[in-house]
């Protein structure tokens, strides 16, 4: 069903490294590339180098003076607090400019393949460090690669940009960078900011005209209720909103195994909510669809899996979930990591939801959590919150 699609790839990317014992490992992406090597994913896509944003591509979003900080600190041992560098989310370490604009880049490439018609769809796993605000890092992440891909867009006169962020934390810097923009659309969906960082992310968020949209899901959620909301909220959203474009943040922290948040999705799970986006993507988007990693600390079992799933999904050739893992791969995870690696692409769960349309239970937790969210910003785009 997918014209082409180009995934952006460097080796460099993996240089974004924070050092030993922090989760943002690189890792994760390496034995991911592994991984849809090994299994053939890459053989149907185009893989593509990418180049680093320069400064003015960054200055779409981030001010000058953070990106000057930012340099400064790249030079090991002059972290500046002021702009949120040094701290232990987000420590500094040499070459920590080059490594950011290189993940900036790689988004920026998958944009301009898909505005130029290049392909139809593109990946950048390495980027989504949706955290990052303007002025300042914050939650393992310098600059914000969809933020600064998205004010790109608009910068070539696309006029609506629709993104939808699936990471169990809230797209904070996504949405403060464009809050004010009916333009853009911002969808995240994540676990409640009463029980998770960043602290931001609820309902009552909306931005103007009800294009910020906000699904804090209760702490224990798992892939029938978190299925659930996404059907309640996203797809009518998309349909309305009529983007020319969508970008989609893949962080795969959802999952019960993730080290650092509370939901309780299954790669099965994850791999239904790709194939839905997917749909929403031709449905709603005519096909022009960005994709990018996001977070996830589970670097053995979860996250290699997961995006392995998900560059297969973009390239219109889904795994089955049984696939099993290649035994290469498998020794190159033991050798590189020391960790058993998981047998197969799946968790063994069935990914099932009951429909939002059928009704709702005014007692339930994520019931609420979606008519809190139907509420706050249906109205605004002509569609009645009542199911
Ligand atoms: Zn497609
Ligand atoms: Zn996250």
């Amino acid at each position: 069903m997918s014209r082409s699609v180009r995934v952006v790839w460097d080796d460099a990317l993996t240089s974004y490294d924070f050092g030993p014992g922090h989760p943002l490992a690189p890792v994760r992406v390496e034995l991911t590339m592994a991984l849809a090597r090994r299994l053939g994913v890459l053989d149907a896509v185009d893989v593509a180098g990418c180049v680093p944003a320069t400064d003015d591509e960054l200055a779409l979003v981030h001010k000058r003076d953070y990106v000057d900080a930012v340099k400064r600190a790249s030079v090991a041992g002059r972290p500046d607090h002021v702009y949120g560098l040094g701290t232990e989310d987000t420590p500094a370490f040499a070459g920590m400019h080059e490594a950011s604009a290189l993940i900036t880049g790689a988004t920026l490439a998958a944009a301009r393949a898909v505005l130029s018609g290049e392909a139809e769809h593109a990946v950048n796993v390495a980027g989504g460090l949706h955290h990052a605000m303007p002025g300042a890092a914050s939650g393992f992440c310098v600059y914000n690669d969809p933020a600064v891909a998205i004010a790109w867009l608009l910068a070539q006169g696309v006029s609506r940009v629709a993104y939808v962020d699936v990471d169990v934390h809230h797209g904070d810097g996504v949405q403060a960078a464009f809050y004010d923009d009916p333009r853009v659309l911002t969808v995240s969906l994540h676990e409640s900011p009463r029980t998770l960082f960043p602290g931001t992310g609820f309902p009552e968020e909306r931005g103007a005209e009800g294009t910020a949209v906000n699904v804090a899901l209760p702490a224990g959620c798992g892939d029938g209720g978190w299925l659930r909301a996404f059907h309640a909220v996203v797809p009518p959203l998309l349909r309305e909103f009529a983007p020319e474009i969508l970008l989609t943040q893949h962080g795969c922290d959802s999952h019960a195994l993730d080290p650092l948040a509370h939901l309780m999705l299954s790669l099965d799970g994850q791999r239904a909510a790709y194939a839905a986006l997917h749909e929403l993507a031709h449905e709603t988007a005519g096909g022009r669809w960005i994709v990018t990693g996001g977070g996830g600390y589970e670097l053995v079992q979860v996250v290699p899996r997961a995006w392995t799933h998900l560059i297969a999904e973009v390239s219109g050739h889904p795994l089955a979930p049984s696939t099993p893992t290649p035994p290469e791969w498998r020794r190159f995870v033991e050798e590189r990591t020391g960790e058993t690696a998981p047998l197969t692409l799946t968790d063994g769960r069935i990914p099932e939801f009951r429909d939002f349309s059928a009704g709702y239970d005014p007692a339930d937790p994520i019931d609420r959590a979606i008519m809190a969210t139907r509420k706050a910003v249906f109205p605004f785009h002509g569609l009645d919150p009542l199911p």
